[in-house]
């Protein structure tokens, strides 16, 4: 602990963020970079607790609380608070292969459960993580790394998200070969293709994927196991098989009207988006575009979020967010004490653009769509909208009926697991929520040789979670492999 006196002197700073009436005209990231000085001012206020719950990555209520990579939070806030950013940096990347992404875009359960939380703001831990990373690659010091020894072994990992990204580079320096199947044209799963550009600029992600190229692993990516390669050649040409392919399948909203054109699945939306972005700047607009439309985003979380910034970077003409679930109070709750995650209320990048815009948070809470109404064309034009009851299962009441207009509507209601060939193919079973069935911390399935982690093992879930158990699933492969492993 660097100043013990650090949390009674400074006050908590986050990097500012730029106007969201500015940020909505371009797809760059809206976060600044923090002043140096300022940011070791946030690590002097780390109390470097007996107990640091900030590191201790536990399940409470469902939610995680602690950082579940166990990042060594309060040794790297002294080595800033003391100047020593190599040092941070080497510590950073004992736990967590990417600091890049979690620094951009975690929710930071690390905050939730910061001691000084209890009765101050916590430590800016996030902010401070993404900037000793920056500076990382700033200074040149984040270069390739190479196993000294091979060992012969093969690894195919199917799916290039945080999962399948932190296993390869986990048994990569373990030194096995691996090879990543991507089905998509670039690497990085939803990294890539589902949080946009502004939340996670793309140089970013490729950045990273290039250092673990010159690490040794292969990518091959537009190949989807299953269809251009059965998945149990996999089993045969390799010595071990691990599955990320994510929890892909969208919750759908089976109402009527369902089939009108302009009645999208966020993800088909976010996708083609990024997708022409990053092939063409789009140039001739997006594929699915919310350009001069009113919006109707169903459903919260980060997925209906992204869905908001990326409507109201298209111009659309105004906005709509149904939420399901009553609007949460503004304070921790009486049932939700520290350190669980607290459950609060939060205004997110995208509700401030539109609050910006449109003078209004878009939120409408303990609200459902009850039809999608169509002209003779079969086009959306409108939707009809319904109070709920506060508690499952979310009954619409009676003479709360409205219609609004709406030319695009966008399902962000969640996903219902991995699809299931590849499962099918190797034999794999699928547990009760249909997610590929494997152990925490064991990840091998009922198929010897073939594991499973990621959001298609635990459902859709976070990029730090994706990172916990694409490195578990390469130290449980490895002990598999030689008998006995050295990763962590
Ligand atoms: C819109 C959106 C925004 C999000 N924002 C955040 C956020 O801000 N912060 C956060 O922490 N989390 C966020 N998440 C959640 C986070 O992105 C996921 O939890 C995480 O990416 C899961 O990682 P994964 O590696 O398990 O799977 P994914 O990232 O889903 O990657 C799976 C990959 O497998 C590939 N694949 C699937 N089947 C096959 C096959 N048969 N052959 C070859 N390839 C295959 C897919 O194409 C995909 O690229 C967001 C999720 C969404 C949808
Ligand atoms: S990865 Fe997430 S939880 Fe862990 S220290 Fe970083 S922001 Fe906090």
């Amino acid at each position: 602990m660097g100043k013990p006196t650090g949390f009674k002197e400074f006050t908590r700073q986050t990097p500012a963020e730029r106007g969201p009436k500015l940020r909505i005209l371009d797809w760059n990231e809206f976060h600044e970079h923090m002043d140096i000085l300022d940011l070791r001012k946030q690590g002097a206020r780390c109390m470097d607790c007996g107990v640091p719950f900030c590191h201790s990555g536990t399940m409470m209520a469902g939610m995680a609380s602690g950082c579940p990579i166990n990042n060594l939070i309060p040794e790297w806030n002294d080595l800033v608070y003391r100047n020593h950013w190599r040092e941070a940096l080497d510590r950073l990347h004992k736990t967590n292969n990417f600091p890049e992404f979690t620094g951009r875009v975690c929710p930071a359960p690390c905050e939730g459960s910061c001691v000084l939380g209890i009765n101050n703001p916590a430590v800016t831990i996030k902010s401070i993580e993404c900037a000793i990373i920056d500076r990382g690659f700033e200074e040149g010091w984040v270069v390739p790394q190479l196993p000294s020894t091979r060992t012969g072994k093969s690894i195919a990992i199917v799916g290039s998200g945080p999962a399948g990204l932190a296993a390869a580079a986990q048994l990569n320096s373990a030194g096995h070969n691996v090879t990543v199947y991507e089905r998509a044209d670039r690497i990085g799963g939803l990294l890539m293709y589902g949080i946009p550009n502004m939340k996670l600029e793309k140089h970013i992600v490729e950045r990273r994927v290039k250092l673990l190229e010159e690490e040794g692993v292969k990518f091959v990516t537009g190949v989807e196991i299953g269809k251009q390669i059965p998945a149990d050649k996999l089993k045969s040409d390799f010595d071990a098989v691990i599955l990320c392919t994510g929890a892909t399948r969208p919750r759908d909203l089976p109402i009527p009207g369902r089939e009108l054109k302009g009645v999208h699945f966020a993800m088909e939306f976010l996708w083609a988006n990024t997708k022409t972005l990053l092939d063409d700047g789009l140039k001739n607009g997006a594929p699915i575009s919310a350009k001069g439309k009113n919006v109707v985003v169903i459903g919260g979380g980060d997925t209906g979020n992204d869905c908001i910034g990326t409507s109201m970077r298209h111009g659309c003409k105004s906005l709509i967010n149904l939420e399901i679930v009553p609007q949460s109070p503004a304070e921790r709750a009486a049932n939700n004490p520290w350190p669980q995650w607290p459950r609060i209320y939060r205004v997110d990048y995208g509700h401030a653009e539109v609050e910006a815009v449109f003078g209004k948070d878009p939120r409408s809470f303990s609200t459902t769509a009850l039809e999608f109404i169509g002209n003779a064309a079969g086009e959306l034009t409108h939707i009809k909208l319904a109070e709920v009851d506060a508690a499952p299962p979310f009954k619409a009441k009676a003479g709360t009926e409205r219609i609004v207009p709406c030319e695009l509507a966008l399902l962000a209601m969640g996903f219902l697991g991995p699809e299931s060939p590849v499962a099918e193919q190797l034999g794999v079973k699928l547990d009760s929520r249909s997610n590929y069935e494997a152990e925490h911390n064991k990840f091998t399935t009922n198929v010897p040789g073939v594991f499973a982690a990621g959001d298609c093992r635990r459902g859709q879930s976070l990029i730090v979670w994706a990172i916990n158990e694409g490195r578990g699933v390469a130290r449980e492969c490895d002990r598999y492999l030689m008998g006995k492993t050295e990763l962590v």
